[in-house]
């Protein structure tokens, strides 16, 4: 059984986010989820916590139960036994509100703290705003916001006592968010470009940490993607020696698997949503050329990226560009990958019909420049081959 907390700022934020954990999908129609999904079970605060005993007679909530109160510190008082909690919890996400306003609310910070003091990887959901996004600046621990005075007072003074104080916290805090939130599948968002290096130089070893949402990928995967030529060379140079090059996905693809399929819009199974072919295409698509994704194979070759990294598809980043090659698709980067990928010939071979055509499982892909690229460079990797 899967347990996990998750908080939120809005009621109507929160199902969505458990909905989206547990089924990927935001329906509200329980017919829509297989049993198993239905199984999950989510720990939420909100219902968790009994503020009956703690805080229910303040003013602002004005409740007339009566139950008797156990102050902060009480082994009855609830409302102070957030990291206990955590401590027994196996996963972790936060229900983010389209304002960013969840992250203001200095109970959230504390549970956030507790997963980042057991290095638990946090998992965020909820709705994209780019208007929140365009104004991207992550409230520090010391201006969040409490019901209970007090409450705060005792959550800023334990992230004070941590290593590095709030400056650490904040930094994390916000480089964590940061990441989840400067691109969307369209590609990079106004204002992401600045807020992801301001994150990096704060924090670089963020830029190791793959996002758990969209194509779940590292700041320098997502600008490999989206051919942001000049991003992925300011992320490199900011981050420093904290970057993992060969940092790989839940599903195993690294930032050159990316680049490999860089802009990727007309294939079957888009590794990049097809949306950026409609009218709501992302600023950055227009000035896409053939020269960025050999730039940023290049790029990643040269910071040692490593050409022979399978992915869970037990595939490289050359098998994946073949399979994924269209009209965008850059003949000098197929050429870098080829020469620097191990046994490339043979891997491209198996692609390669009799005709020259291009074949991927089933689906013949029709001959096409690249088709007639591949096989040059396979007759010419052969040739050298008997040479030798
Ligand atoms: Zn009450």
């Amino acid at each position: 059984m899967m347990v996990m907390i998750l908080i939120s700022y809005l009621l109507c934020d929160l199902c969505q986010a458990i909905c989206q954990h547990a089924g990927g999908k935001e329906d509200l129609d329980p017919d829509k989820y297989t049993p198993q999904q239905l199984e999950k079970t989510y720990w939420l605060c909100i219902f968790a916590i009994n503020q009956h005993v703690s805080i229910c007679h303040e003013s602002w909530l004005r409740c007339s139960c009566g139950r008797e109160k156990y102050p902060a510190g009480h082994e009855f008082c609830e409302v102070d036994k957030f990291e206990e909690v955590m401590l027994m919890m196996k996963q972790h996400a936060v229900a983010m509100d389209a304002n960013l306003t969840t992250f203001t609310r200095v109970w959230v910070l504390l549970e956030m703290h507790t997963a980042v003091m057991m290095r638990m990887q946090t998992q965020y959901f909820g709705a994209e705003s780019e208007e929140a996004i365009a104004l991207l600046s992550i409230p520090s621990a010391e201006d969040a916001e409490a019901s209970v005075a007090d409450d705060k007072a005792r959550i800023v003074a334990k992230i004070r006592q941590a290593p590095g104080g709030v400056a650490a916290f904040d930094a994390i805090m916000s480089a964590n968010i940061i990441k989840e939130l400067c691109f969307n599948e369209r590609g990079l968002l106004p204002g992401g470009r600045d807020a992801a290096l301001e994150a990096v130089r704060r924090y670089p070893s963020c830029i190791n940490i793959c996002s758990s949402r969209g194509l779940g990928g590292t700041l320098l995967m997502m600008a490999a993607a989206h051919g942001e030529v000049k991003l992925l060379q300011e992320l490199i140079k900011a981050a420093g020696k904290a970057i993992n090059i060969n940092t790989q996905t839940s599903r195993g693809w690294t930032a050159l698997h990316f680049a490999a399929v860089c802009f990727n819009t007309g294939s079957a199974e888009p590794l990049i949503s097809s949306s950026s072919s409609s009218s709501s295409s992302s600023s950055s698509s227009s000035s896409l050329t053939l020269d960025n994704q050999c730039e940023i194979v290049s790029m990643l070759l040269k910071a040692r990226s490593d050409p022979n990294i399978l992915n869970s598809f037990q595939k490289t980043p050359l098998e994946e560009f073949v399979i994924n090659a269209h009209a965008h698709s850059s003949h000098a980067a197929l050429r870098l990958l080829f020469t620097a990928t191990a046994g490339a010939h043979e891997k491209v071979q198996t692609f390669l019909c009799d005709d020259g055509s291009v074949k991927v499982g089933d689906k013949v892909m029709v001959k096409n420049e690249h088709s007639c690229l591949l096989s040059s460079l396979v007759d010419a990797a052969a040739a050298e081959l008997s040479r030798q």
